[in-house]
């Protein structure tokens, strides 16, 4: 069965009964980003399984634009949207497996509390903190992230990665520099699965943990309002959300973007924002943390598109 949904509107680019995912075209990527804004993507692929994704990537035409998109809980993408192809993974790539005592095997467009809720109830300790991030895994590896102590690449042994062009290679996690928020190595590769390495546990007492961990995450965080998480990384000794405070930014307004009032580094929609109020904020914020107390802040979040469209949207 040929899924592919709208016209093909590029030449040479791939179609037909050999691809079983789901093409769309102008995706709005609002309905895909936890901040609900964001504008189209110029074309949107949700790949049947794992070998479509090869496939696609394979018969992708070389100079077509691509980004990875897991839950876009980590994302601005802008009002004008994103030129190519953008890859869902989020319930495509969704296999998961234990393989061994203490190992499993997990694709990236895996929720990571789900994740945690495997590994649980499989009675394997330490990914107990996934269960707080509201990403996939893909997007964990991509950000090394991490919550409660716990890091996303202290779990990894391998990765299977993907190139442009389609070519599927397993890598070592020694293969990458791993910081704070930050993955290096493999440059031009995306994730497509990882082997998790886990310790012995006991399934009630890491269902306890993660209980503690979201109840403690629901009394920091304004859980009920879009948000993408923290906006700017905890400079070296510090924390961006004390800086902010005492800056006075607490529930600061621009458009329907604002400061939030419970954690002073998130920055919330608080209905019918655009990308465009949001960036603006965080500009603002960063300038005004900078001016008063000297330190420059770096966004987490990935900015991304454009912010007008650069081809016709129907
Ligand atoms: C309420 C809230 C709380 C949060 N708390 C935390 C927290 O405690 N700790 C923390 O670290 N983060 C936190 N975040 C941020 C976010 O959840 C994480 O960064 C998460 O890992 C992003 O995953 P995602 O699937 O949403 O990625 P996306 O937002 O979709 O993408 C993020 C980046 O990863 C890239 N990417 C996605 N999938 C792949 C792939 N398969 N291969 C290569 N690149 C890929 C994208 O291109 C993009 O550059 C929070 C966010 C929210 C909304």
């Amino acid at each position: 069965m040929n899924a592919f949904k709208g016209r093909p509107d590029r030449p040479g680019y791939p179609s037909g009964p050999s691809f079983k995912g789901d093409l769309y075209y102008d995706e709005p990527l609002a309905s895909h980003t936890s901040w609900r804004v964001g504008g189209p993507a110029q074309r949107f692929y949700q790949p049947a399984d794992r070998d479509d994704m090869v496939a696609f990537l394979g018969a992708l035409p070389e100079h077509e634009p691509l980004f990875w998109l897991g839950l876009g809980t980590n994302l601005l993408v802008r009002d004008g949207g994103l030129p190519g192809t953008v890859i869902c993974t989020l319930g495509r790539l969704k296999r998961m497996h234990r393989i061994d005592d203490l190992h499993i095997y997990v694709e990236t467009g895996v929720p990571c509390a789900r994740v945690a809720r495997f590994c649980a109830d499989q009675g394997l300790a330490g990914a107990e903190f996934l269960a707080g991030i509201p990403g996939t895994l893909g997007g964990a590896l991509a950000m090394n992230a991490g919550a409660f102590g716990g890091e996303t690449w202290r779990l990894v042994s391998e990765v299977e990665t993907i190139t442009r062009t389609g070519d599927a290679k397993l890598r070592k996690a020694s293969q990458f520099t791993i910081g704070y928020r930050s993955v290096r190595g493999a440059a031009g590769e995306y994730f497509i699965s990882a082997v998790l390495r886990l310790q012995p546990g006991e399934a009630s007492v890491s269902r306890a943990k993660i209980s503690l961990l979201l109840a403690r995450r629901a009394a920091t965080q304004p859980t009920h309002v879009p948000n993408c998480g923290s906006v700017f990384r905890n400079p070296q000794d510090d924390h961006a959300a004390r800086l902010i405070e005492a800056c006075g930014l607490k529930g600061h307004r621009i458009g329907a973007a604002c400061v939030s009032e419970k954690h002073a580094n998130f920055i919330l929609n608080a209905g019918g924002a655009t990308a465009l109020d949001i960036e603006t904020l965080i500009d603002y914020v960063r300038a005004e943390v900078e001016t008063r107390q000297g330190v420059r802040l770096h966004p987490e979040v990935h900015i991304v598109g454009e912010k007008h469209s650069p081809w016709k949207v129907d």
